[in-house]
């Protein structure tokens, strides 16, 4: 048999090299316009980059490789002219010489590719102007870099291989600007989980331009300007077209073949096009997607080298092999994040006009106790009756990869959420949870499903009517202190039962925490407690304000390295205090940021790393309101880092009067309700306000000290002091407590999630200045003395007190 073979790249190489294997008498000639085969696209910009260091690592077989171990007849820059199936020949021109010819086949396999979108706009011929695609375009980019060295680079397109030559021209030491008409970046993903990638990209100091139009390019002495709608411009020395691909389907199509309605070529099942001789696989070709069952193009090198091997075996075995179609399973690295995304995305459903339900989840890449866990989040589509899994996008700095494996080959099979609850995945702490984030997606899911919880979207927060709604933040009020939705109102969770008064009957509740999970447990509580139109924001305020905040970004490249030079000018000269924070939950990274801050001198710095991905936020808004000057964040590898100065003397003082100061009664001696007095104590103490904790009644236990002196008591006393828990550590919790089983268990956990234990809450109190006070009236009631108690507590009675709540602007009763 004589098998042809166009294009000897991807699809084309595989198949060459399937051929051989399953026939060794076979005829295979291979037809590659260009001067390689078979070797890495996907690995180009990271040659541009550098991290791929030798050129030769790019190539995977090559030509004289191929003709020896294969036996087969490759033919470089050659560049097939026409298809005749009538004749079955092909002619090719040999672009060496020009001169042309014809080969005629039994089989023809077409791999001819995509071709990157080439825009007819004013100026597009400019040199500086490059596309990628092969080697010979990498080596141009390269060529063009190590000999004019450019110091800026704009990147027109901001797909997959646009986000990956914006990192490796970065990393190449260039300023980077993408520019992309969308409002987001990376299509296959959904505008909520894009803009995680738009914060990431804002870190990494690119210049992100959405929602602009290039028009066209005009010559600036040296330099090109880069033309968008609005007479905008930007001045810069290259620009990388990356627009998107198209199918090369020329021949296909000049020869009669029949083209699919997306325009790529139309196979069957078989990878057979319309004439039964001839096969066509990879990137021109157009697929099925199992997920809609609907036709698409989709430029991967997987399913290339997938329907190569499929399709040879047809040609050789008669039809027998079926291509059961592809979902776009794709991953890309961006700076330190992957971005991962498989099936379809909402958008996508909703222009089809497909019902579905949708559903985000912020977990970690594996236990948070063990070292090293970073956070990963992941976007479900499903069929609201169903169940059935349509889409999923992953977008984290650690385990993305092996997630979106999990969540494709569910949707590949058409498998529902309820086959996500039940994935059993390999679990040891350094690598996933005893609950994957896949399990916790589809266990999210089915609750959505089954009507356990309603939800609202992050689109439904703009249409919140005051009148109607009521918006409730159930984080602490720490956290609801350094950023909240506009128009919520602040409960903590843990404090729900005791607060429902508070809560409107005749209003749609919508709950929000951090990430949902909170919200989901005062869903259960308000549903158990009659409310019954309750509502929980998916993915909470962590999707909320990625998508509320600004997209795009410019830098001022004068400023920027002002910045830097600052930066590393006082660097030099300047006393540096480290602190890692990593691991620790919130408010630990703050708390830690407030009580290293007050051991500065003026001029001084502070660089606290955290892997609380709100850390960064929160220590901005620490800085406004401190008055600390922030130096610089960074976001590295999943880890935030901020440095701060210290600019004044003022703000050394610890938890000075500013007006702003809170109150708390601490009236209980719950172990829970004692830990949220300490940790919104803490939480005040860092933002510079004064904390003043007044333990009254039962809260006296919670300040008693482990060793305590002889003290003489009255019979009541002795009583008391028998029957009342004698220090923090023995306190039970307010419910599940258990005969102390359930205490153990709430310390146990809050150890395992690098929550600060109550104690350790207590001494950051004192070190930051927390006033405690004890009631003298409730310690004679209950015969506790003086030297029972904490040495940092003083004593006070109501008037006192009340003393301090006339200062404050808060005052809480725990
Ligand atoms: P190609 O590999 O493009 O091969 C087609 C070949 O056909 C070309 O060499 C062309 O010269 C030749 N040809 C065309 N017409 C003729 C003709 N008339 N006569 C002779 N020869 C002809 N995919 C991923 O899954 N992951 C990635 O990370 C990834 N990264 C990428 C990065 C870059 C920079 C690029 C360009 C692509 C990337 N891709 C990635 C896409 C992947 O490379 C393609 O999906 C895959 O190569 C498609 O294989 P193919 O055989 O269909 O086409």
């Amino acid at each position: 048999m004589k098998i042809l073979i166009i294009g000897g790249v991807a699809g084309g190489a595989t198949a060459a090299a399937r051929l051989r294997r399953m026939d060794e008498n076979a005829e295979i000639i291979l037809f590659e316009r260009g001067e390689y085969v078979s070797y890495a696209n996907c690995g180009l910009p990271y040659y541009i980059g550098g991290t791929i260091a030798e050129r030769d690592r790019l190539f995977v077989q090559t030509a004289d490789g191929f003709i020896n171990r294969f036996n087969i007849d490759i033919r470089l820059q050659s560049e097939v002219m026409f298809i005749s199936p009538k004749d079955k020949t092909v002619s090719v021109k040999d672009l060496k010489n020009g001169e042309e010819y014809a080969e005629s086949y039994d089989k023809l396999i077409i791999s001819t590719g995509a071709e990157p979108v080439k825009l007819p706009l004013p100026g597009i011929d400019n040199p500086k102007i490059f596309t990628l695609r092969s080697v010979p375009d990498t080596d141009a980019i390269k060529n063009y870099i190590e000999q004019y060295k450019p110091k800026r680079a704009v990147i027109m397109g901001a797909g997959f291989i646009g986000l990956e030559m914006a990192e490796n021209l970065h990393e190449a030491g260039l300023e980077v600007d993408i520019v992309e008409m969308n409002d987001q970046v990376m299509a296959p993903l959904d505008f909520s989980m894009a803009a995680m990638v738009h914060q990431h990209l804002k870190e990494k100091k690119i210049n992100l331009w959405l929602k602009e139009k290039v028009i066209g390019f005009e010559t600036a002495g040296n330099r090109l300007n880069v033309l968008l709608n609005g007479d905008k411009q930007i001045e810069t020395d290259m620009v990388i077209s990356s627009i998107g691909v198209r199918p090369e389907k020329q021949l296909a199509e000049a020869a009669g073949l029949k083209i699919g309605s997306l325009g790529g070529i139309w196979v069957n099942e078989y990878m057979q096009t319309s004439d039964e001789h001839i096969y066509a696989v990879g990137d021109a070709v157009e697929v099925t997607n199992p997920a809609t069952n609907l036709p698409a193009l989709i430029p991967l090198a997987g399913p290339a080298n997938k329907q190569a091997r499929i399709a040879v075996d047809n040609i050789l075995e008669g039809n027998k092999h079926i291509y059961k179609g592809t979902i776009g399973n794709s991953i890309a690295k961006v700076f330190d994040m992957t971005v991962a995304a498989a099936g379809v995305p909402a958008k996508i459903l909703k222009k089809l006009n497909v019902d579905y339900l949708s559903s985000y989840t912020h977990s970690f890449s594996h236990a948070g106790y063990y070292p090293g866990s970073l956070p990963l989040s992941i976007k479900i589509v499903f069929a609201p009756k169903t169940g059935q899994l349509y889409g999923a996008q992953v977008v984290g700095f650690d385990g993305v990869d092996k997630r979106i494996e999990m969540l494709a080959q569910v949707i590949q099979n058409k498998g529902t959420i309820y086959d996500l609850t039940e994935l059993e995945q390999a679990y040891a702490p350094p690598f996933s949870s005893a609950k994957d984030p896949v399990n916790i997606a589809g266990f999210v899911a089915e609750n959505i499903l089954k009507g356990k919880m309603k939800v609202v979207h992050w689109r439904d927060i703009e249409a919140i009517d005051s009148v109607k709604d009521f918006l409730l933040d159930v984080r602490t009020a720490h956290e609801y202190s350094l950023n909240h939705i506009d128009g919520a109102v602040n409960i903590p969770v843990d404090d729900l039962r005791n607060s429902l008064d508070k809560i409107p009957t005749d209003k749609r509740i919508i709950l929000y925490c951090g990430i949902g999970l909170r919200a989901y447990l005062a869903y259960r509580i308000l549903i158990q407690k009659g409310f019954t139109n309750v509502y929980n924001l998916s993915g909470g305020f962590k999707t909320y304000s990625s998508v509320m905040c600004e997209q795009s970004c410019y830098h001022e490249p004068d400023n920027l390295d002002e910045n830097q030079n600052e930066i590393n000018q006082d660097m030099s000269n300047t006393k540096i205090i480290q602190v890692d924070a990593c691991g620790l939950a919130c408010p630990g990274p703050i708390v830690q940021l407030k009580k290293h801050y007050d051991t500065l001198n003026v001029g001084e710095r502070l660089e606290v790393k955290a892997t609380d991905m709100a850390f960064g936020k929160d220590a901005e808004s620490w800085c406004s309101i401190t008055g600390a000057k922030l130096v610089e964040r960074k976001n590295e590898a999943g880890t935030v880092s901020i440095t701060v100065e210290k600019v004044r003397e003022a703000d050394t003082t610890p938890a000075v009067s500013m007006g702003g100061n809170k109150t708390m009664i601490v009236f209980s001696d719950d172990l829970d309700k004692a830990l949220a007095a300490f940790v919104i104590a803490n939480g005040i103490a860092a933002t510079g306000k004064k904390a003043t904790l007044f333990f009254t009644f039962w809260g006296l236990n919670v300040i008693k000290k482990k060793q305590k002196p002889a003290v003489k008591k009255d019979i009541f006393g002795k009583m008391f002091g028998m029957m009342l828990p004698s220090n923090s550590t023995k306190l039970a919790l307010s419910k599940m407590n258990m005969g102390g089983i359930g205490s153990r268990m709430m310390r146990i956990i809050m150890k395992k999630k690098n929550i600060e234990s109550l104690e350790t809450l207590m001494q950051q109190a004192i070190d930051s200045g927390v006033e405690m006070i004890a009631c003298t009236m409730s310690m004679d009631v209950m015969g506790v003395k003086p030297e029972e108690l904490l040495d940092n507590v003083q004593l006070g009675g109501v008037a006192t007190y009340l003393e301090r709540a006339e200062k404050s602007n808060m005052s809480l009763f725990i």
